[in-house]
């Protein structure tokens, strides 16, 4: 998929949005702007794909379609529930060993009130 094959109204809406031109700009403000680094495809001409990965995890949120006409507020709005989604996934998932007294390989969720990660859990 091309920029150019996109609807022109859902490009202007874009531009307009994510304060950045084109397809690498856009991509650019959905990371930037989230803090679980989202991503944003198109899968056809007439939509965008909006999700994100959690790192150590090999599934993140689940990707929303959005179909033209959409707003600005539908896409930030759609973006603040991906967060959201990442980061109950990154809390049930990245728990150190201390967080609680779990001794099996699964990952772990994290204790928010851990003296040893203080609730951000480990990197995986
Ligand atoms: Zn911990």
């Amino acid at each position: 998929m091309n920029e150019q094959d996109l609807n022109k109204d859902m490009v202007e809406l874009l531009n307009t949005t994510f304060s950045r031109e084109g397809m690498n700009g856009w991509s650019k403000s959905v990371y930037k702007g989230t803090t679980c680094g989202a991503h944003i495809s198109y899968p056809s001409e007439t939509s965008i794909a909006l999700g994100s990965i959690v790192e150590g995890c090999d599934y993140g949120a689940e990707t929303v379609v959005l179909e033209w006409p959409f707003t600005d507020e539908v896409i930030w709005s759609t973006l603040t529930d991906i967060e959201e989604e990442c980061e109950m996934i990154w809390n049930s998932t990245h728990g150190c060993p201390d967080c609680f007294d779990i001794s099996d390989d699964e990952p772990s969720p994290i204790n928010l009130n851990c003296s040893s990660c203080q609730g951000e859990g480990l990197i995986l």
